[in-house]
């Protein structure tokens, strides 16, 4: 079987090393791993999440009576931390999350994109995405480049079109850099015929997939400053917040479900 994200850091590992502009990009402060999502389905392809935001300022929720705008209750305050990911020794600063098997059958056709890559095969589209989310990792290591949502995510809306216009530069100059074909060619596949040709498709996971490393609210001990207003509990995390290879799982995708492979150890 083809293990699909270890394929992909192996290509990220030529990338940044022929692509000026991502040489600043140290691929051990980098986890790259697979999500569940439908091809059919609507949504991303992939995300970069950034785990070296600050904590957030202290903060807290409240509701307001709809007809009198009188605070009815606030949550206790609370801040908002990344999860750690440690893998040996190495605090992870960014990790890189795939759509499976979505991605696999991520297309030129019908993709904005297109018009960057006139005459281009339609497995281009893929290799774009990882570009694209390699070029979110801020050289300035303040978290994502441009726009962040408060998850850590990136939005869709974070990008202008000179983020696009870059992007596939980078693309153009790579391939006319000459890499090893046998670096990207299992870009070539789609879902499909990754497993007809490898008999079958897997991904490093989280243990508590399908979750992942996400940020969490920590509740602080500070006192409400209106002591009439009831004050509600932070809910306290439903995922760890500290993870280390142990936590790191092999699964094969299909079409439609993963299923966990024992005796594989997760890159
Ligand atoms: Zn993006």
């Amino acid at each position: 079987m083809i293990n699909y994200t270890e394929r992909i850091t192996l290509l990220m590992r030529d990338v940044v090393r022929r692509t000026p502009q991502l040489s600043f990009i140290d691929l051990s402060d980098v986890l790259v791993f697979g999500r569940f999502g439908r091809s059919e389905a609507e949504g991303a392809f992939a995300t970069c999440h950034c785990l070296t935001l600050p904590e957030s300022e202290p903060g807290y929720f409240f509701w307001r009576d709809r007809d009198t705008g009188e605070l009815t209750r606030r949550s206790e305050w609370f801040v908002t931390k990344s999860p750690v990911v440690r893998l040996g020794p190495k605090t992870i600063k960014y990790l890189i999350s795939f759509v499976l098997p979505r991605f696999c059958d991520q297309s030129l056709e019908r993709s904005r994109k297109a018009e960057f890559y006139p005459g281009a095969p339609v497995w281009i589209a893929k290799l774009d995405t990882i570009f694209h989310e390699l070029y979110h990792i801020d050289p300035g290591e303040t978290g994502i480049r441009r726009v962040v949502r408060a998850d850590g995510s990136d939005s869709l809306r974070s990008h202008g079109p000179r983020f696009y216009e870059d992007v596939s530069a980078m693309v153009n100059a790579y391939l006319a850099s000459t890499p090893d074909p046998a670096l990207y060619d299992f870009l070539q596949h789609d879902f499909t015929g990754l497993n007809e040709r490898f008999g079958g498709v897997v991904a490093t996971t989280f243990r508590n997939f399908p979750s992942f490393p996400q940020r969490y609210m920590e509740p602080l001990d500070l006192p409400a400053a209106d002591g009439s207003v009831r004050v509600e509990p932070v809910k306290p995390p439903s995922q760890p917040v500290h993870y280390t290879e142990r936590d790191l799982h092999v699964r094969q995708f299909t079409d439609d479900k993963t299923r966990r492979l024992r005796g594989h150890h997760a890159a």
